[in-house]
């Protein structure tokens, strides 16, 4: 224990959001940002992983299915396309200011341990003793590359690392991964260089007139399902789950969206098939998506068989005093997006409030 620690009644790690969200719903409940919780962030600029991304990146939907609770995103009006991600990074930044949600940044959590009056969260501005803690510190800090078999000599980056097509001009470039950071960049890099598309199955793709709406809709039905004890709806699986935005229907239409198989190892210069067939290449972009960033909640030792904390809603079934929210259905139906993150949000500040008797607040 810190004697020094700040109490709160509840500290969320990670102002992306869906810290941004969850600090919404709390002030809402009649909380005072930076008094009865706090918002602690890594970073040293507001916007999550939206202010990390590659600049052409575009949001799968349009503003108004891209909104947080409260206030939605300002229409995108530079072009008819759908947003770059540094407007979705003003937005969630001009949202902090709006609800005055006193973010503390930068404040990276380095662990969060069990204290005798509740959740001891350490980090390298100081400490707070918490009643409880939300867990929002998304995935873009965990990038993950799949094991093959080789190795290769050329250059490898991973969805994290890409910020522009021109740094591939003229060079012959694979481009790994199935959703739509692969399909994204593989249209833009397409347009520069000599591309090959590799996807662990066959690339889905939604109708043209349908965005990332219908996504959230389908997550939502599914959750539902699974809550009722009916059969599973199957998700996007039927459906598709890369949105045509324009980029990648004009990839579509110079006839580069062809997927091969997976290969099956790397070679110094390239990846080989199991038929024999070689591709000789000078970069590997790896789109093959991330993992929860939980090393901070590692003391707690939560962690089921698959890596992931076993969770009833957003709370930790092993810690009461632990929710998660914004890293995938696990954590709520459609967390990890824009418009999903809300709706868990709201229920996880009501199960936080209502629990406050369990947890009274202590304040010097
Ligand atoms: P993040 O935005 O990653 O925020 C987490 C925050 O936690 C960060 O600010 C980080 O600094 C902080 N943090 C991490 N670790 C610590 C620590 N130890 N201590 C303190 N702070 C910490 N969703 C959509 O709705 N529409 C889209 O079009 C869309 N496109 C996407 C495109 C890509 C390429 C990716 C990767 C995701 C996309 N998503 C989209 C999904 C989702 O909306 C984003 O991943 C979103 O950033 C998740 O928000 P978050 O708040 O959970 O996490």
């Amino acid at each position: 224990a810190d004697p020094d620690a700040s109490h709160v009644r509840v500290c969320v790690i990670g102002g992306g959001q869906a810290g941004l969200a969850t600090g919404f719903y709390l002030r809402r409940a009649g909380l005072v940002p930076g008094v009865d919780f706090v918002i602690l962030d890594a970073a040293e600029q507001p916007g999550g992983a939206w202010a990390q991304m590659w600049p052409s990146l575009r949001t799968f939907s349009p503003t108004r299915y891209s909104s947080l609770p409260g206030w939605m995103m300002p229409t995108w009006t530079e072009d008819s396309g759908y947003p770059l991600a540094a407007h979705v990074a003003d937005y969630l930044s001009a949202y902090e200011r709006r609800y005055e949600l006193a973010v503390r940044r930068p404040v990276r959590v380095a662990g969060v341990s069990r204290a005798d009056q509740g959740l001891l969260v350490r980090t390298d501005h100081g400490n707070w003793l918490a009643d409880q803690v939300v867990s929002a510190t998304g995935t873009w800090s965990r990038p993950f590359i799949p094991t093959y078999p080789g190795q290769f000599a050329g250059q490898q980056l991973h969805t994290a690392q890409y910020r522009q097509a021109a740094d591939f001009s003229g060079r012959r470039v694979l481009v790994v991964g199935g959703g739509n950071s692969a399909a994204q960049i593989l249209a833009e890099v397409s347009r520069v260089a000599d591309t090959t598309w590799v996807t662990p199955r066959p690339p889905r793709f939604l109708p043209d007139d349908v965005d990332g709406h219908a996504l959230f809709q389908l997550a939502t039905n599914r959750r539902r399902a699974h809550d009722s004890g009916h059969p599973d709806t199957g998700g996007v699986a039927g459906l598709g789950d890369i949105v045509m935005v324009d980029s990648v229907r004009d990839a579509r239409d110079r006839g580069v969206l062809h997927a091969r198989d997976p290969f099956e190892r790397l070679t110094r210069s390239g990846v080989r098939w199991t038929n024999g067939d070689h591709v000789e290449l000078d970069v590997i972009i790896w789109c093959t998506g991330f993992r929860p960033a939980l090393h901070h909640l590692a003391p707690l030792r939560l962690r089921g068989p698959a890596g992931l904390i076993p969770t009833h809603g957003t709370q930790a079934v092993q810690e009461p005093r632990l929710h998660l929210v914004g890293y995938g259905d696990w954590t709520g139906p459609a967390s990890a997006t824009l418009i999903g993150v809300g709706r868990t949000a709201r229920d996880l500040a009501t199960a936080l409030t209502q629990s406050s008797a369990q947890f009274p607040i202590r304040r010097e």
